[in-house]
C-alpha cells in the first residue's frame, strides 16, 4: 500500500441481446517489483487474514469510483468488496463518501458480494444491505453457485443481480452438462426481478447458450480480459463512438 503497488484492471461485462458493453469490473492487481503481477487470488486471503483488506478495500473503491467518471455515462462500474470490509460498520459510508468525491452516481455503482458475506451475521449484513440500497447503489450477488448457496438469502436478501460462477459455464456443453442449473438459476432471478451475469464466457458457443437461457450479461475472455485503465477507456470511447454513429 505504501509504494502505490496496487492496480486496478477493468473487465468489460457485455449486454447479451444488444452485444454493447453495460459495465466494468474492477480487479484487483498486486504489480510486485520482484515477483511480477501477482493475482489477488493469492494475496487477498491473507489481506483478509491481517485485516490489511480494508484499507487496500478503501483505495479500491476510491480509486474505481474516479476512475469510472472518465467513462462514457452509461457505462456501470462494479467493485468486489470483501467480507470483512462487509462487516465494518462504516462500510457504507465509505461507500457514499467515494460517491461524493468521485462525484459518481450511485446508480453506476454496484458492490459484489458473496455468500460468505451472509453466513455469519445475517441480522448485521442484512442491515448493511439495506444501508447501501438507501444510498442508491445496487448490490450482486458473486460466484453463485459456489460454496453453500442457499436458496434462503435469496428469499432474504435484496440482491439486484446473481453473477454465475465460471465452473457452471464451463460445463454447459453437453447431455450432462450445468445447463439445466443455469437455466434454474436464471429462471429464479427472473423470478424476483435480478437480472443474471455468467462469469468466465470463453467460446462463442457458451454464448449462443446463454442468450437463449435468457441470462442478461456475460463477462469472459471471449469479449476480453481485465485490461489497465488506458486500454479500458480506449475501448469504451471506440464503442461509444460506434453507437453514436
Ligand atoms: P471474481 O470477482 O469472481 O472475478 C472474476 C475472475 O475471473 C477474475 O480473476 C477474472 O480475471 C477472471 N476471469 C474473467 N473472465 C475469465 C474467463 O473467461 N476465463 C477465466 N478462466 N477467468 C476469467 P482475478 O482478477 O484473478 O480475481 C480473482 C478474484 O479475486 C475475484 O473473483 C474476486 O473475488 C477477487 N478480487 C479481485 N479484485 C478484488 C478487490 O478489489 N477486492 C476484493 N475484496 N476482492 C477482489
Ligand atoms: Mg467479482
Ligand atoms: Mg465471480
Amino acid at each position: 500500500i505504501a509504494d502505490g503497488a496496487f492496480e486496478l484492471h477493468y473487465q468489460p461485462v457485455v449486454d447479451l441481446g444488444s452485444n454493447e458493453i453495460a459495465g466494468c469490473e474492477a480487479l484487483l492487481r498486486w504489480n510486485h517489483p520482484v515477483r511480477g503481477m501477482i493475482s489477488p487470488a493469492e494475496f487477498i486471503p491473507v489481506a483478509e487474514e491481517t485485516g490489511l483488506i480494508c484499507q487496500i478495500g478503501d483505495w479500491v473503491l476510491d480509486t474505481a469510483c474516479a476512475e469510472a467518471t472518465h467513462w462514457p455515462p452509461g457505462i456501470k462500474l462494479a467493485v468486489n468488496v470483501s467480507p470483512v470490509q462487509f462487516r465494518s460498520h462504516a462500510f457504507s459510508l465509505k461507500v457514499a463518501n467515494a460517491l461524493a468525491t468521485s462525484g459518481l452516481s450511485a446508480n453506476r455503482l454496484e458492490l459484489e458480494i458473496t455468500e460468505a458475506v451472509l453466513i455469519r451475521d445475517d441480522e448485521a449484513a442484512l442491515a448493511m444491505l439495506q444501508h447501501l440500497r438507501a444510498i442508491g447503489v445496487r448490490i450482486a450477488l458473486d460466484d453463485f453457485g459456489t460454496g453453500y448457496s442457499s436458496l434462503s438469502y435469496l428469499q432474504r436478501f435484496p440482491f439486484d443481480k446473481i453473477k454465475i460462477d465460471r465452473c457452471f459455464v464451463n460445463d454447459m456443453a453437453g447431455a450432462e452438462g450445468s445447463s439445466p442449473i443455469v437455466q434454474a438459476v436464471i429462471n429464479i432471478a427472473n423470478a424476483r426481478n435480478m437480472t443474471t451475469t455468467a462469469e468466465g464466457v470463453e467460446t462463442e458457443q457458451q454464448r449462443e447458450m446463454l442468450l437463449s437461457l435468457g441470462c442478461t450479461e456475460m463477462q469472459g475472455y471471449l469479449f476480453s480480459p481485465a485490461r489497465p485503465v488506458a486500454e479500458i477507456r480506449r475501448l469504451l470511447a471506440r464503442e461509444n463512438r460506434i453507437a453514436a454513429a
